[in-house]
């Protein structure tokens, strides 16, 4: 190994960070502060952890501490910890290439928004974050148990170095910043003391903070588990710093759990739901945060303690009867955590369920940030499906700001009417405009709006909610013509007029030949003249979209059902051809820009665009220039136009 300085290159994105970092007009950059503090305390959780199997890694130096040292002269700060310390090439692993995805995508946010700087505000970027204020940041480190110790160095533009240390701790990290000129206040006592007791006074680990040359320390924080205290010895406040602390966040928590659970077994849970999403909720391994402590030794972060559509739910769980030597696999396959688990998911949902009860707005806020996560728990956690029914909102027909619960759908259900409606798409507009949802509209039946990713699976398997089946707008026939219009009757078919819709339907139907598996009239519709619905058995399209999308099966939909208007004009007048046993041809041309309109309506193009787009031309030319058109319709009906090669 290389026993000299060596300078090298941050990793391109590193390097972009570093400079947004340091020419941020950022206004609170107090947050570095706290930052260093979490690393130097998380450095003492693991060094904790890791002395479980291998004692002497702790040997000479048992209690744990961070030193913090000022030096107004010099205009320094040092933020040193006695903890698990990093190697030569963890300080090159870990400060100079993008160690977190968040960060990374932190960083494409800032570069992205204007209002990116705002957010660092929001969720800070650890380490990093020490060049707001430094013209200079060097870390010396000892990893636990070894010989060497290895300086890094850099001003934060281009380069770092790494070298051996001199004057290096006996175990762990001191992280030295030199302050710009700008920044100096950082160095004084008073300032820190009061960051420190702000930003940090729940730390797990004792905090003590001195002077450059002086003798005297004093210690800030006492580093004793708050989780363990009474709740009633615990202010609000208090919690609020507690969760910014272990959840690495800055908004407040809408739902603060704490409690503790005796009988089996001894644990104390405290546990916060955000009010705001992280940038990461939607990370691919979806997994959840909340900490394991042992008998307040902290042990992973890692451990399957909630199931994973209660990701962003932050905090800890700390059990007197679990092993401190927890190995990964006990973990994974432990009666006692899943117990926890079992306990906890109870918990959390039935203080959600009170929140929603007793405080709708921070409900709804709680809603918007992770409604999308917690629907996933509709198809994964059947057991508690019901109760997540009631938590969920939804953006209905009636109330496009999405806080309809299908409690209050229920109240409002038209007279005989047996499902519960709902349109599923990815874009919200468009959905809103189909024209599934036109019959509905015209009987004044809400509809739900589902437009989450997720909306398309878990509506796969729902059985119903309260004994009320779902069904989607566009799946099978839609049942409607029982439930009344808005202005109280039910208009009755027009008298002679289903004879002509069923010569209409079977001629488009051979017109399309195999495109769809049936042609049908249908109440469905109000204004539009046609639409496409799946098959009675099939799955909900536009589902079916979603789901083959996120690369999760689909595509066995079948074909679909061309559903017609029969109070249309344009289907009137055809179906009165049709009833007339002529204009075969006629039909055929316009079997096929009803399918292709219908198709475009959903948001697909055409299935044959060529033809669609010449058969469009020819009916604008028939319009606008007749001349030109003589004989042009029935080239077309010749064609037959199912595979367009004619065209
Ligand atoms: P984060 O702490 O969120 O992972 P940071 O950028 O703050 O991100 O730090 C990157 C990594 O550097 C940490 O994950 C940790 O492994 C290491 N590190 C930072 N500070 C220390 C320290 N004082 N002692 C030991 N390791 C540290």
């Amino acid at each position: 190994m290389t026993q000299t300085a060596e300078t090298r290159p941050f990793e391109a994105d590193v390097a972009r960070l570093l400079h947004l970092m340091v020419h941020s007009v950022y206004s609170t950059p107090d947050v570095f502060l706290r930052e260093l503090i979490s690393n130097a305390a998380d450095a003492c959780e693991k060094l904790r952890h890791a002395a479980l199997t291998d004692a002497a890694l702790m040997a000479g130096d048992p209690d744990l501490k961070i030193a913090i040292t000022v030096d107004p002269e010099a205009k320094t700060i040092t933020i040193a910890d006695n903890g698990i310390g990093m190697s030569r090439e963890e300080l090159i692993e870990n400060l100079g290439t993008m160690a977190r995805s968040g960060t990374e995508k932190f960083r494409k946010a800032l570069e992205e928004k204007d209002e990116g700087k705002a957010l660092i505000g929001q969720f800070g970027v650890g380490f990093y974050s020490a060049f707001m204020v430094a013209s200079e940041v060097a870390v010396t480190s000892r990893a636990a148990g070894a010989d060497e110790a290895w300086t890094w160095r850099s001003d934060g533009s281009g380069e770092f170095v790494i070298e051996p240390a001199e004057n290096a701790p006996a175990r762990g990290s001191t992280v030295h910043l030199t302050l710009r000129e700008d920044h100096a206040e950082y160095s004084e006592e008073d300032t820190v003391e009061r960051l420190i007791k702000h930003h940090s006074a729940h730390v797990p680990v004792p905090i003590v903070v001195s002077k450059a040359g002086e003798d005297e320390t004093r210690e800030i924080v006492d580093g004793k588990a708050l989780w363990a205290r009474p709740k009633s010895e615990i202010s609000e406040e208090e919690y609020e710093e507690f969760y910014r602390f272990t959840a690495g966040a800055f908004d407040k928590p809408a739902l603060t759990i704490h409690t503790r659970a005796e009988g089996r077994q001894e644990y104390t849970s405290l546990l916060f739901v955000p009010e705001m999403a992280p940038f990461d909720l939607f990370e691919p391994d979806r997994k959840g945060r909340v900490k394991l402590y042992v008998r307040r030794v902290f042990i992973t972060d890692d451990a399957p303690l909630l199931p994973a559509y209660l990701r962003f739910v932050r905090g800890l769980v700390d059990s007197e009867d679990l092993p401190l030597n927890l190995s990964r696999e006990m973990l994974q396959n432990n009666p006692m955590l899943a117990q926890i688990k079992t306990a906890t998911t109870k918990r959390i949902l039935s203080e959600m369920t009170k929140l929603a009860g007793k405080d709708a707005e921070t409900y709804e806020k709680v809603w918007e940030a992770f409604g999308a996560v917690l629907k996933e728990g509709l198809y994964e956690d059947t057991e508690r499906r019901d109760e997540l029914y009631a938590l969920c909102r939804f953006r209905t027909t009636k109330a496009p700001d999405g806080t309809r619960s299908l409690a209050e759908y229920k109240a409002d259900m038209k007279e005989n009417q047996k499902a519960i409606f709902y349109a599923v798409g990815e874009n919200r507009e468009r959905l809103a405009a189909s024209p599934h949802l036109e019959g509905f509209a015209a009987r004044g039946i809400e509809v739900l709006l589902l437009s989450d990713p997720v909306d398309a699976f878990w509506t796969r398997t729902a059985l119903g909610f309260d004994g009320t089946p779902f069904k989607s707008v566009t799946q099978g026939s839609a049942e409607l013509d029982e439930i009344p219009a808005d202005d109280g009757d039910i208009k009755p078919p027009e008298p002679g007029h289903e004879g002509d819709m069923a010569a209409l339907s079977a001629l488009v139907k051979q017109a399309l030949e195999d495109r769809v598996s049936d042609v049908r009239s249908s109440s469905r519709l109000d204004t539009s003249p046609a639409c496409l619905v799946a098959a009675d058995s099939g799955y909900d399209r536009a589902m079916e979209k979603i789901v083959s999308r996120h690369g999760q099966g689909g595509g066995f939909g079948g074909k679909p059902v061309l559903e017609l208007n029969p109070k249309h004009a344009l289907i009137k007048r055809l179906a009165a051809t049709a009833g007339n046993g002529d204009g075969t041809s006629e039909i055929g041309d316009a079997a096929w820009l009803l399918l292709g309109s219908a198709e475009i309506l959903d948001g697909e193009a055409p299935s044959d665009p060529a033809a669609f787009n010449k058969r469009l031309l020819d009916v604008m030319s028939a319009r606008f220039a007749p001349e030109a058109v003589s004989g042009a319709a029935d080239n077309i009906a010749s064609d037959g136009g199912a595979d367009g090669s004619g065209v």
